[in-house]
């Protein structure tokens, strides 16, 4: 009892100190301030850990640290968070900076050279806490739009317990915000339920759009769950942001209710589970609870959130949707049971096999073997997998084509998708590779990993086939052979691969490695003043197909 008395306290002390601690400055200097994203919005392949700041638009806003602490980390990527550095703080805390321009000079040259150590573009770094300590509000960098990033804005974080927890922070009260604007409920979809067999069956009873001006009776089967689409909104900005809680109640009783709060990073993946599949445009927050929920705790749910009526009689279903300011929004709907309203025809199901959520799945036909593993679907389905074209050698295409799943199911994990190449000719086979096609008939690489007799690949649900590529990458520099390059040094390479894309790249000036990067096609140089000597270089580079076919292009340039 002593000793549950004393965690307690120790945890009443950790949540007041943070909360109490409003040391936090700002890490910009714009006003107002307003964001285009916040904490914890419905993303079906990620979760959003942090605050997306605006920045007026364009790029270049000196960023501050919003409390005094060292750089401890720094990742530079060409996605994700781009060029992100990290502080952190002696209380516990780190703060996070994402899709930064650029560093501080002196730290960018801490960047380079850990670049050149590593030769490689793509770093992630520990740093000392002597070797750049900084004060609050001191800059370490410039805003930016680098790595996964829509148009300029500071994406940032607050994370405590080691850095497992992004918190919340605005809904903590970090910064004084104001905000007086509500949530909007967009839509109501009602989602007839059936789980007589260990496959639940789903289908949609009816969408509704403008739930406010909603004046009828809605017709619900026996067993049914609801999906919401909200968003909130703010002062002084147009973006669209995520609510904080869902509550649904019947006839005044609560049946499921929400609550974003803090997310660990290791449950940010079951963001997807909540969200409604199979919709197109925004996603919807649905009330069944799936059985690979890892965020169950964060919900309070009667029945896993199946609602059932008792009776014949008309009852009211209420949804109220709040920000974390406290700004709710609600709409009512009647409904009614009608015992008729089914679910799915077994006639449906032909040609579908069950897959349970929880154990291994294999299906293996013809030369292709698609293997899922348990806990990988949020939940048991009946999947499509059938041939949807012939091998055509002329077209390049030495397999079967096959259509496997559905492309809006959601994975935890992906399948492993494995081709024969028997079909291929012997000469060729080590230049096979699995081709995913998407919905518009484009092509991409999925994986040639060599197994005994074929090749696999990890994948998503979707369109796949085997091909070749013989044909190596094609180099050309966007700099004339021997001209003399501009002041800052910067010049590229394009490099393109029709078939299985570029895989990997090197450059050499003088013969030494030098940093590049490759973005869109184009490999980008990045030579320094100690590359400045007014002399003829010598610029070297190679580059790789997935299949191994390679190119290597040599010129000079002055500099
Ligand atoms: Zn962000």
């Amino acid at each position: 009892m002593k000793r549950l008395f004393s965690v307690l306290l120790l945890l009443a002390f950790c949540v007041t100190s943070f909360a109490q601690n409003q040391g936090y400055g700002y890490p910009m200097d714009l006003k107002p301030v307003s964001f285009s994203s916040t904490y914890g919005e419905l993303r079906r392949n990620h979760f959003h850990a942090g605050l997306d700041w605006r920045t007026g638009g364009h790029n270049g806003e000196p960023l501050k640290a919003i409390k005094a602490g060292y750089v401890c980390r720094i990742s530079v990527s060409p996605v994700g968070y781009g060029n992100a550095l990290y502080i952190q703080h002696p209380d516990g805390t780190m703060s996070v900076y994402g899709h930064m321009d650029h560093f501080r000079s002196d730290i960018a040259a801490r960047v380079r050279q850990e670049q050149y150590k590593n030769k490689s573009w793509r770093v992630y770094f520990e740093l000392e806490p002597h070797e750049f300590p900084l004060e609050k509000g001191e800059v370490f960098g410039y805003s930016g739009n680098t790595g996964s990033s829509g148009g300029p804005h500071l994406h940032m974080e607050i994370r405590t317990d080691g850095d497992n927890l992004p918190l919340n922070y605005l809904a903590s009260g970090v910064y004084k915000i104001e905000d007086h604007k509500s949530p909007v409920i967009n839509k109501v979809g009602f989602y007839a339920f059936e789980d007589s067999t260990s496959i639940p069956q789903v289908r949609r009873i009816q969408m509704i759009s403008n739930p406010d001006k909603f004046k009828g009776t809605v017709e619900v089967s026996d067993k049914f769950y609801i999906a919401i689409d909200a968003v909130d909104y703010m002062e002084g900005t147009t973006g669209r942001l995520a609510v904080e809680r869902y509550t649904v109640m019947l006839d005044g009783e609560k049946v499921f209710e929400f609550k974003v709060g803090d997310v660990p990073y290791s449950d940010g993946k079951y963001f997807a589970c909540l969200v409604q599949q199979g919709e197109s445009g925004r996603d919807l927050l649905k009330t069944w609870c799936v059985p690979n929920n890892g965020l169950t705790y964060k919900i309070q749910s009667v029945n896993d959130g199946i609602i059932s009526l008792e009776d014949g009689d008309v009852h009211t279903l209420k949804i109220v949707v709040a920000d974390c300011f406290g700004n709710a929004s609600s709409c009512s709907f009647k409904i009614h049971k009608d015992s008729s309203i089914k679910v799915y025809d077994p006639a449906d199901m032909t040609g579908l096999f069950a897959a349970l959520w929880y154990a291994p799945t294999i299906y293996s036909r013809d030369g292709m073997t698609m293997k899922i593993e348990p806990a990988s679907l949020n939940a048991s389905a009946y999947l499509k997998c059938e041939k949807v074209g012939k091998e055509s050698p002329a077209m390049g295409v030495y397999s079967d084509i096959w259509h496997l799943g559905e492309e809006d199911i959601h994975l935890q994990k992906r399948i492993r998708v494995r081709f024969d190449t028997g079909r291929v000719p012997e000469e060729l086979r080590d230049k096979a590779y699995i081709v995913q096609k998407d919905a518009k008939g484009g092509t991409s690489y999925a994986g040639n990993d060599p197994v005994e007799g074929g090749i696999e690949a990890s994948c998503r649900f979707g369109t796949y086939y085997v091909s070749v590529d013989t044909i190596a990458p094609r180099l050309w520099p966007r700099v004339e052979d021997g001209a003399t390059l501009p002041a800052n040094g910067r010049f590229s390479v394009e490099a393109v691969d029709d078939e299985s894309g570029v895989s990997t790249f090197e450059a050499l000036w003088d013969g030494e490695w030098i940093l590049s990067q490759l973005h869109n096609g184009r490999i980008q140089f990045y030579p320094d003043g100690s590359h400045q000597t007014g002399q003829m270089h010598t610029v070297e580079v190679t580059a790789a197909d997935h299949c191994g076919n390679s190119t290597q292009i040599i010129f000079d340039v002055k500099y």
